[in-house]
């Protein structure tokens, strides 16, 4: 069980009363066991690499330590958060804002897609925590507004994901603007050895936390149906009907076929909204938003909200178009199934899907089992 602990609690940390206080008020009365490893570690300065399943409560992880850290008579940033997306950016504030409720520490989000110049603005205000994605952290940095000299904190959410060649050349020149001090914390649920190199060079004595040895997808049921391209709507429909669906997400993979499908969608008679890379970010926030607060039974996206994104009202996940790697299948199936809630997994599967399926399946060593006439509702 994700959420089972060793019996510790948020009082043994000896956090500050108003980060406690925060805490109890967003209802978490235990330590998950990844908070239980990485809040003592990380308030001694350590550096951290920690692996832990998805919807297991790794924001917290970071976000208290980060929280009890920060000295908010100090007007300076003292913590960066860097995560690889717009959404999880906002996502991630909105998580420190709450655990910090009774606490003075001002957080500031800071993504592409939004007007430089406001940014700039709010930065001549007092910041002690910023959250963004690298791009724009690292341009502000550069043009000297975004001040990282008593930054000792940089966590990388995601962090495997910050390293592909899109984002790894900026988080490096993002860690030279640090002080030498600095303590760099990188989660993720996925750590390929292309990470090594990385770890080796800037955190050559990471403290290490792997909670992955429990099975990968635990709670979360997976089936694949095989289909013909041209009947994928059609299952899709017939899922449906057939599924008690208290929130889905739909995965495609373009932003073409997101469109065109969440078109179908529509004109099936079902709710549906869709978010991909190409929309204004205002749109995007705005669609997020109505999703994360129900207005909306279904969402149509691409890899874009694979990751770290938490709406633990979603119960279903289909892969409409099937993913090519195994890293993307499993961030994208563990948007269902957060902190211990079961989920269920729907693949539609070409005759071109085939290997994929198996090599994914073994990968993960993980069981897709081939869909039943009837699902019980019981186990999502
Ligand atoms: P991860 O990043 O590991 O995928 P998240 O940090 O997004 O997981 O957390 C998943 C969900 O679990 C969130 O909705 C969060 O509020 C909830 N959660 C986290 N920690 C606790 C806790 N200690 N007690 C209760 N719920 C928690
Ligand atoms: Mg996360």
């Amino acid at each position: 069980d994700v959420t089972a602990t060793k019996g510790n609690e948020f009082e043994d940390y000896f956090l500050k009363r108003e980060l406690l206080m925060g805490i109890y008020e967003k209802g978490f009365e235990n330590p998950s066991p990844i908070q239980e490893e990485s809040i003592p570690i990380a308030l001694t300065g350590s550096d951290i690499l920690a692996r832990a399943k998805n919807g297991t409560g790794k924001t917290a992880a970071f976000c208290i330590p980060a929280l009890e850290k920060i000295d908010q008579d100090k007007n300076a940033i003292q913590v960066v958060i860097v995560v690889p997306t717009r959404e999880l950016a906002l996502q991630t504030s909105q998580v420190c804002k709450e655990l910090g409720k009774h606490l003075k520490i001002q957080v500031m989000v800071t993504t592409g897609g939004t007007s430089l110049k406001d940014d700039i603005v709010r930065l001549y205000q007092p910041v002690h925590l910023l959250v963004g994605t690298p791009g724009r952290i690292l341009d502000l940095t550069k043009k000297g507004v975004c001040i990282l000299k008593d930054c000792s904190m940089l966590v990388m959410d995601e962090a495997d994901k910050l390293l592909s060649p899109e984002f790894q050349p900026s988080i490096e020149q993002l860690i030279r603007y640090l002080p030498a001090s600095r303590q760099i914390l990188m989660f993720s649920a996925t750590f390929p050895v292309t990470v090594k190199e990385f770890k080796d060079k800037y955190l050559p004595k990471p403290y290490v936390i792997n909670l992955m040895d429990e099975l990968t997808l635990k709670g979360i049921t997976q089936f694949y149906a095989f289909v013909e391209e041209r009947q994928k709507v059609h299952c899709l429909n017939t899922l449906f009907s057939k599924l008690q669906i208290n929130q889905s997400i739909i995965f495609c993979n373009s932003v073409n076929r997101v469109e065109l499908l969440a078109k179908k969608i529509t004109e099936l008679g079902y709710s549906c909204f869709y978010i991909h890379a190409k929309m204004l970010q205002d749109h995007r926030n705005r669609v997020f938003h109505d999703f994360r607060n129900g207005a909306c039974r279904n969402l149509v996206c691409t890899d874009l909200f694979t990751r770290g994104i938490d709406i633990q009202a979603v119960n279903v996940v289909i892969n409409f178009d099937f993913p090519k790697s195994s890293e993307t299948y499993l961030h994208r199936v563990g948007r269902s199934g957060r902190f211990g809630h079961l989920g269920l997994a729907v693949n539609l599967i070409t005759y071109e899907d085939r290997f994929n399926l198996y090599r994914i399946e073994q990968e993960l060593g993980t069981e897709i089992k081939q869909i039943p006439p009837q699902i019980d509702q019981a186990i999502y």
